[in-house]
Protein backbone atom coordinates (compact mmCIF):
# COMPACT_ATOMS: atom_id res chain seq x y z
CA UNK A 1 0.00 0.00 0.00
CA UNK A 2 1.29 3.72 -1.09
CA UNK A 3 2.29 5.83 1.62
CA UNK A 4 -0.35 7.91 2.65
CA UNK A 5 -0.67 10.84 5.43
CA UNK A 6 -3.81 12.51 6.88
CA UNK A 7 -2.23 16.11 6.90
CA UNK A 8 -1.97 15.78 2.93
CA UNK A 9 -5.12 14.76 1.99
CA UNK A 10 -7.14 17.76 0.98
CA UNK A 11 -3.70 18.90 -1.04
CA UNK A 12 -5.14 18.40 -5.02
CA UNK A 13 -1.53 19.83 -6.39
CA UNK A 14 1.14 17.65 -3.74
CA UNK A 15 2.49 14.01 -4.67
CA UNK A 16 4.90 12.50 -2.98
CA UNK A 17 5.69 8.42 -1.77
CA UNK A 18 8.42 6.37 -0.75
CA UNK A 19 9.30 3.05 -2.57
CA UNK A 20 9.77 0.07 -1.17
CA UNK A 21 11.71 -3.33 -1.27
CA UNK A 22 9.83 -4.57 -4.13
CA UNK A 23 11.10 -1.73 -5.95
CA UNK A 24 14.73 -2.66 -5.62
CA UNK A 25 17.47 -0.49 -3.86
CA UNK A 26 17.57 3.32 -4.90
CA UNK A 27 20.62 4.55 -3.09
CA UNK A 28 22.60 7.14 -5.18
CA UNK A 29 25.63 5.13 -7.95
CA UNK A 30 25.43 3.32 -10.74
CA UNK A 31 24.26 -0.13 -9.85
CA UNK A 32 20.63 1.08 -8.45
CA UNK A 33 20.42 3.74 -11.87
CA UNK A 34 17.98 0.97 -13.26
CA UNK A 35 15.69 1.29 -9.79
CA UNK A 36 15.64 4.34 -9.71
CA UNK A 37 14.60 5.28 -13.22
CA UNK A 38 11.78 2.72 -13.76
CA UNK A 39 10.22 3.69 -10.27
CA UNK A 40 10.35 7.61 -11.50
CA UNK A 41 9.04 6.60 -14.82
CA UNK A 42 6.33 4.31 -12.88
CA UNK A 43 5.41 7.47 -10.32
CA UNK A 44 5.51 9.74 -13.39
CA UNK A 45 8.08 12.04 -12.39
CA UNK A 46 10.07 13.20 -15.50
CA UNK A 47 11.91 15.76 -13.63
CA UNK A 48 14.04 15.52 -11.11
CA UNK A 49 16.59 16.61 -8.85
CA UNK A 50 18.27 14.20 -6.28
CA UNK A 51 19.87 15.24 -3.11
CA UNK A 52 23.84 13.83 -2.34
CA UNK A 53 22.82 12.88 1.75
CA UNK A 54 26.10 13.16 3.95
CA UNK A 55 24.63 13.12 7.02
CA UNK A 56 24.27 16.41 7.31
CA UNK A 57 21.75 19.42 7.32
CA UNK A 58 22.47 21.81 4.52
CA UNK A 59 19.20 22.14 2.20
CA UNK A 60 19.29 23.75 -0.98
CA UNK A 61 16.36 25.81 -2.71
CA UNK A 62 16.35 24.34 -6.45
CA UNK A 63 14.67 24.99 -9.22
CA UNK A 64 13.99 23.17 -12.70
CA UNK A 65 17.51 24.51 -13.95
CA UNK A 66 18.86 21.55 -12.35
CA UNK A 67 16.80 18.76 -13.82
CA UNK A 68 18.51 15.75 -13.43
CA UNK A 69 21.55 17.03 -11.25
CA UNK A 70 22.32 15.66 -8.17
CA UNK A 71 22.44 18.67 -5.29
CA UNK A 72 26.03 18.29 -3.75
CA UNK A 73 26.74 18.45 -0.12
CA UNK A 74 22.88 18.88 1.26
CA UNK A 75 20.71 16.23 2.66
CA UNK A 76 17.63 18.08 2.03
CA UNK A 77 15.81 20.09 -1.18
CA UNK A 78 13.14 22.46 -1.51
CA UNK A 79 11.39 24.30 -4.36
CA UNK A 80 8.95 26.09 -5.74
CA UNK A 81 9.17 24.33 -9.49
CA UNK A 82 6.09 22.69 -10.54
CA UNK A 83 6.28 19.05 -11.54
CA UNK A 84 10.32 19.14 -10.55
CA UNK A 85 10.31 15.83 -8.21
CA UNK A 86 12.68 16.06 -5.49
CA UNK A 87 14.50 13.27 -4.23
CA UNK A 88 15.99 11.42 -1.30
CA UNK A 89 17.25 8.59 -0.14
CA UNK A 90 16.25 6.66 3.06
CA UNK A 91 17.06 3.06 5.22
CA UNK A 92 16.28 3.35 8.66
CA UNK A 93 16.82 7.65 8.23
CA UNK A 94 13.16 9.31 7.91
CA UNK A 95 11.97 11.59 5.50
CA UNK A 96 10.78 14.68 6.34
CA UNK A 97 8.08 16.01 3.85
CA UNK A 98 7.18 19.61 3.76
CA UNK A 99 4.38 21.48 1.38
CA UNK A 100 3.31 25.19 1.93
CA UNK A 101 -0.20 25.10 -0.07
CA UNK A 102 0.07 29.22 0.57
CA UNK A 103 3.10 29.78 -1.41
CA UNK A 104 2.69 26.40 -3.05
CA UNK A 105 5.86 25.47 -2.59
CA UNK A 106 7.44 21.60 -1.42
CA UNK A 107 10.53 20.33 0.80
CA UNK A 108 12.02 17.32 1.61
CA UNK A 109 14.77 16.17 3.68
CA UNK A 110 16.85 13.16 4.92
CA UNK A 111 17.20 12.78 8.82
CA UNK A 112 19.03 10.48 10.14
CA UNK A 113 20.47 10.75 14.07
CA UNK A 114 23.38 13.05 12.97
CA UNK A 115 21.75 15.59 10.89
CA UNK A 116 18.51 15.23 13.51
CA UNK A 117 21.67 15.96 16.28
CA UNK A 118 21.93 18.86 13.80
CA UNK A 119 18.36 20.47 13.41
CA UNK A 120 18.00 19.38 9.75
CA UNK A 121 14.18 19.38 10.36
CA UNK A 122 14.34 22.95 12.14
CA UNK A 123 16.70 23.76 9.31
CA UNK A 124 13.42 22.66 6.80
CA UNK A 125 11.01 25.14 8.10
CA UNK A 126 13.55 27.98 8.27
CA UNK A 127 15.05 27.11 4.56
CA UNK A 128 11.54 27.85 3.26
CA UNK A 129 10.69 30.38 5.58
CA UNK A 130 13.69 32.57 3.83
CA UNK A 131 13.78 31.48 0.44
CA UNK A 132 9.92 31.35 -0.53
CA UNK A 133 8.78 33.22 2.53
CA UNK A 134 6.72 30.36 3.84
CA UNK A 135 5.08 30.85 7.17
CA UNK A 136 5.66 28.27 9.27
CA UNK A 137 2.27 28.09 10.77
CA UNK A 138 0.72 27.27 7.06
CA UNK A 139 2.93 24.72 6.57
CA UNK A 140 1.95 21.00 6.17
CA UNK A 141 4.64 18.28 7.42
CA UNK A 142 5.11 14.76 7.33
CA UNK A 143 7.48 12.35 9.03
CA UNK A 144 7.81 8.88 7.03
CA UNK A 145 8.49 5.59 8.42
CA UNK A 146 12.31 5.14 9.67
CA UNK A 147 13.74 3.14 12.61
CA UNK A 148 11.84 3.74 16.22
CA UNK A 149 12.91 4.03 19.22
CA UNK A 150 12.44 0.25 20.49
CA UNK A 151 14.88 -0.44 17.44
CA UNK A 152 17.27 2.37 17.80
CA UNK A 153 19.83 1.26 20.12
CA UNK A 154 22.50 3.91 20.37
CA UNK A 155 26.00 4.94 22.79
CA UNK A 156 25.70 7.11 25.61
CA UNK A 157 27.74 9.41 23.53
CA UNK A 158 25.14 9.92 20.80
CA UNK A 159 21.93 9.41 23.40
CA UNK A 160 23.53 12.77 25.27
CA UNK A 161 22.66 15.01 21.82
CA UNK A 162 19.08 13.95 22.17
CA UNK A 163 16.23 14.68 24.58
CA UNK A 164 14.20 11.58 24.12
CA UNK A 165 16.94 9.02 24.55
CA UNK A 166 15.67 6.13 27.28
CA UNK A 167 17.84 3.50 29.45
CA UNK A 168 17.68 0.63 27.64
CA UNK A 169 20.48 -2.38 29.76
CA UNK A 170 24.17 -0.59 28.99
CA UNK A 171 22.31 1.00 25.77
CA UNK A 172 20.39 4.02 25.19
CA UNK A 173 17.05 3.90 22.74
CA UNK A 174 16.53 7.59 21.04
CA UNK A 175 13.58 8.41 19.45
CA UNK A 176 14.07 10.73 16.29
CA UNK A 177 10.81 10.89 15.07
CA UNK A 178 9.65 12.24 18.57
CA UNK A 179 13.04 14.42 18.09
CA UNK A 180 12.20 15.99 14.31
CA UNK A 181 8.56 16.93 15.46
CA UNK A 182 9.71 18.68 18.77
CA UNK A 183 12.36 20.43 16.37
CA UNK A 184 8.99 21.39 14.14
CA UNK A 185 6.87 22.48 16.72
CA UNK A 186 9.82 24.89 18.11
CA UNK A 187 9.97 26.08 14.39
CA UNK A 188 6.40 27.75 14.78
CA UNK A 189 4.75 24.71 13.06
CA UNK A 190 1.78 23.80 14.85
CA UNK A 191 1.26 20.05 15.98
CA UNK A 192 -2.34 19.58 14.17
CA UNK A 193 -0.21 20.68 10.67
CA UNK A 194 2.61 17.47 11.70
CA UNK A 195 2.02 13.84 11.37
CA UNK A 196 4.34 11.03 12.23
CA UNK A 197 4.75 7.34 10.33
CA UNK A 198 4.52 4.73 13.08
CA UNK A 199 6.18 2.31 10.38
CA UNK A 200 9.22 0.91 11.84
CA UNK A 201 11.78 0.06 8.78
CA UNK A 202 13.67 -2.36 10.90
CA UNK A 203 10.34 -4.37 11.90
CA UNK A 204 8.81 -4.53 8.68
CA UNK A 205 11.21 -7.12 6.83
CA UNK A 206 9.54 -7.10 3.95
CA UNK A 207 8.37 -3.56 3.21
CA UNK A 208 11.51 -1.84 3.64
CA UNK A 209 15.33 -1.91 3.69
CA UNK A 210 16.93 -1.25 7.36
CA UNK A 211 20.74 -0.73 7.38
CA UNK A 212 20.58 -1.82 10.93
CA UNK A 213 18.45 -4.88 10.64
CA UNK A 214 20.40 -6.39 7.03
CA UNK A 215 23.90 -4.43 7.82
CA UNK A 216 24.54 -4.66 4.26
CA UNK A 217 28.16 -3.95 2.52
CA UNK A 218 26.63 -1.94 0.44
CA UNK A 219 23.36 0.58 1.56
CA UNK A 220 20.36 -0.46 0.02
CA UNK A 221 17.92 2.35 0.57
CA UNK A 222 13.92 3.19 -0.48
CA UNK A 223 14.09 6.60 -2.89
CA UNK A 224 11.77 8.82 -1.31
CA UNK A 225 9.80 11.89 -3.35
CA UNK A 226 7.63 15.06 -2.98
CA UNK A 227 6.51 17.12 -6.25
CA UNK A 228 4.06 19.84 -6.70
CA UNK A 229 1.84 19.59 -9.76
ZN1 LIG B 1 11.18 -1.95 15.01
Amino acid sequence: MALKFKVFAGSQNLRYGLSSKADGPMKLGRTAAQNRKSYLLRRKIGNFVMAEIIHGCKIAAISLGRNGQVAKGVDGLVTKSKKLGLLVTVADCFPVYAYDPVKQAVGLAHAGWRGTAKGIAHKLVRTMAIKFQSKPADLLIAIGPGIQQHHFEVSANVAKKFHYAKRAKNKYLVDLPKELKRQLIDAGVPKNRLELATGCTYCLTKKYYSYRRDRPKQVQAMLAFIQLL
